[in-house]
């Protein structure tokens, strides 16, 4: 029998049915990017009360699009970490309730783990064990997964996350927001080499990651010192552009060289990527060439569950088939997941 999984961790009120051997039958994402736009960044309490109004609905229309009554379900799964705790909890909220009402079992999710599980969700093959890059608007970690469930954190950001860099970039030239997809559609146009920004980190060895001298260096040689306010600084699209390319090549070089040493040193044979970074179209071709260079096998969520979305919450099979289910007492675990 299927399943239904709900996720809102940020900014994305989702769910999806999911049937016992992994086929998508239904699923519906509502974002919430014109809401925080004018704010250039995702508002906590706003978000938390958007998904209030938005999970019901969407709850409704993936299990519509699916043919599937409440009572055919097997399971509710939902994230119940990390993430922002109003999110949070408005899932794993309605997701109790559910089960209660539907007499059904409780799974809780990863957030982070469904995010590498969007990549089996893509492969006919086993891609565990192997390497595990997280980048995403929260997270920059690199993981040996053994499996779905057993992830070692290797290490990852010590500051900013690589797709808060993008939006902070994106902020700084006024490109609204998420800055991220639209930064990467610039940088297309942009010459990589027009800036010469630092690669933090990149000569240190383990998996540490810092994003934040980038964005400092990207926001002075947009502006000198002392302007506060960006929207007054003018910039034509090409030198827009070069900045872009130039910030974007900073990033992917750092993220393709500890994820080969970390694929290397662990004499691993297998990169999984995953998280809404790993959308971006010159991360996907640099990982691609390194996996031919350095000879091992490479899947990337695909483009669709990239951002957050509920079908990656397939993962709950994994614990289900393990009989790890969740309480009616489940709690929120908010905050990022750093160190683990
Ligand atoms: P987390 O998963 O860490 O909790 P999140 O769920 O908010 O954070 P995701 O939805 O996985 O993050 O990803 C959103 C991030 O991905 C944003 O920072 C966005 O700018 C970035 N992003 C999306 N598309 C692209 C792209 N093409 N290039 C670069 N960044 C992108
Ligand atoms: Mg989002
Ligand atoms: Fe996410």
């Amino acid at each position: 029998m299927p399943i239904l999984t709900l996720e809102s961790t940020c900014d994305e009120t989702a769910a999806a049915v999911i049937s016992a051997d992994g086929q998508v039958l239904g699923q519906c994402v509502a974002t919430q990017e014109t809401l925080h736009e004018r704010f250039g960044g995702v508002v906590p309490e706003v978000a938390a009360r958007a998904h209030v109004e938005r999970i019901l609905p969407v709850i409704d229309t993936a299990l519509t699009d699916a043919g599937v009554r409440g009572a055919e379900l097997d399971a509710i799964a939902v994230a119940d970490r990390p993430g922002l705790a109003g999110s949070l909890l408005v899932g794993v909220v309605a997701a109790k309730t559910l089960a209660v009402a539907w007499k059904k079992p409780l799974v809780a999710i990863n957030h982070l783990h469904a995010h590498l599980y969007a990549c089996q969700m893509a492969s006919d093959v086993p891609v565990y064990p192997c390497i595990g890059l997280v980048v995403s608007g929260g997270h920059t970690s690199l993981y040996h997964c053994t499996s779905p469930l057993d992830l070692d954190y290797l290490g990852g950001t010590i500051d900013d996350a690589a797709g808060e860099a993008f939006d902070k970039v994106g902020a700084m030239l006024n490109l609204g927001f998420p800055g991220g997809p639209q930064v990467s559609r610039l940088a297309a146009q942009g010459n990589p080499k027009a800036h010469a920004y630092p690669r933090s980190m990149l000569k240190e060895p383990g998996y540490r990651f810092s994003f934040s001298g980038l964005k400092t260096a990207v926001r002075y040689s947009i502006a000198p010192p002392g302007v506060k306010d960006f929207s007054d600084i003018e910039l034509s699209d090409q030198a827009k552009a070069d900045v872009c390319a130039s910030f974007q090549a900073a990033v992917v070089e750092v993220l393709v060289a500890k994820s080969v040493r970390a694929v290397k040193e662990h004499r691993c044979g297998h990169l999984i990527v995953g998280g809404g970074v790993a959308a971006n179209p010159a991360l996907r071709e640099a990982l691609q060439s390194a996996a031919e260079k350095h000879r091992f096998d490479l899947v990337i969520a695909p483009m669709n569950l990239c951002t957050d979305n509920a079908v990656m919450g397939a993962i709950a099979l994994e614990k289900i088939r393990r009989g790890e289910f969740a309480s009616l007492d489940l709690d929120i675990t908010a905050g990022l997941q750093r160190g683990f």
